[in-house]
């Protein structure tokens, strides 16, 4: 059973040939509403991966909050705990041009308001294999859940994004940190230089998983050599929520007991395929699919 703490956004993406510049005005090419927002895409990726998930966060009274919990109970994601609060749904604006540039304004809304935990969310975390967090929602809340999981015993797995300067007190409470290379480079000030970046990490959590993009993923435990798990070779089309799938897929292999590299090597197979696939959450694969590219 995993639980998972964070957003939950809808994207409001606008193609257009040329980003307008200030105070111009431009005609787009299309329009399209995507479920978003790490929290939701992490709970969507265990889900499909196969595990019992519930999500707790905060959508709006309103229709993107509707549409958000549909998307999330589609995947069979438990959603009792998800708020529906009087601040509207987060939502991200974004504009994609011609060339594959984008720009985005988030606006956190309802996420903003999820600072603590109610006895619900607690009861909930105590009886979870594994709880998933990301900083899309206030750090007060992220830290508040990583010591509730740290009482029970539960093991927190932090995906530090967006990045941002951390507190000791939650890297304390953190048995895993998942951040990709440019998260790993913001935390340590390590750039081009992941196993050092990893090592340094060490000193706060004892493990560490450096997600590299096409060149798979590096995993640092203290008292050991790091270790590279390569990446699938596939064609990308579209790696958006790539490290959300690969958290989702990580956390069902580890609360399945697995030992770390071969928990990399399956969430990385998750991974190689949400890439090949447009969307983020909705190129998301299933359990049987996850199985058949990581044995073949
Ligand atoms: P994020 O999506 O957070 O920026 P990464 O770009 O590091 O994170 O991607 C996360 C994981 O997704 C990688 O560790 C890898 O397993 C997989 N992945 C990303 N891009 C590719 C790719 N081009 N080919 C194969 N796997 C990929």
């Amino acid at each position: 059973h995993i639980a998972v703490l964070g957003s939950a956004n809808m994207d409001l993406v606008a193609y257009v040939a040329k980003a307008p510049r200030r105070g111009e005005t431009v005609t787009g090419r299309e329009f399209r509403t995507v479920p978003g927002g790490k929290g939701a895409n992490q709970a969507v990726a265990a889900a499909r991966a196969g595990a019992t998930v519930s999500m707790i966060g905060a959508i709006g009274a309103d229709t993107f909050g509707a549409q958000l919990r549909s998307s999330l109970e589609h995947s069979g994601v438990d959603t009792d705990l998800l708020r529906s609060v009087e601040t509207p749904t987060g939502t991200a604006h974004i504009v994609v041009d011609d060339e594959g540039g984008n720009a985005i304004v988030v606006v956190p809304g309802a996420n903003g308001t999820v600072k603590g935990l109610t006895p619900g969310d607690e009861a909930l975390i105590a009886s979870a294999d594994t709880l998933l967090l990301q900083l899309e929602i206030p750090l007060k809340g992220v830290l508040t859940a990583a010591r509730a999981a740290r009482r029970h015993g539960v093991r927190t797995v932090l995906t530090p994004a967006p990045a941002q300067p951390l507190p000791d007190e939650l890297l304390a409470a953190t048995d895993l940190l998942l951040p990709n290379e440019h998260e790993a480079a913001a935390l340590t000030g390590i750039a081009d230089d992941p196993r050092a970046a990893a090592r340094s990490l060490l000193a706060q959590v004892p493990e560490v998983v450096i997600t590299l993009g096409a060149e798979g993923s590096l995993y640092a435990a203290r008292g050991a050599e790091p270790v590279t798990v390569p990446a699938p070779r596939v064609t990308a089309v579209d790696t958006t929520g790539a490290g959300d799938t690969f958290a989702g897929a990580l956390a069902v292999a580890l609360a399945e007991g697995r030992p770390v590299p071969d928990a990399l090597h399956w969430a990385s197979s998750a991974a190689a395929l949400s890439v090949q696939r447009p969307g983020a959450s909705a190129s998301m694969p299933c359990r049987k699919e996850i199985d058949a590219q990581a044995n073949g």
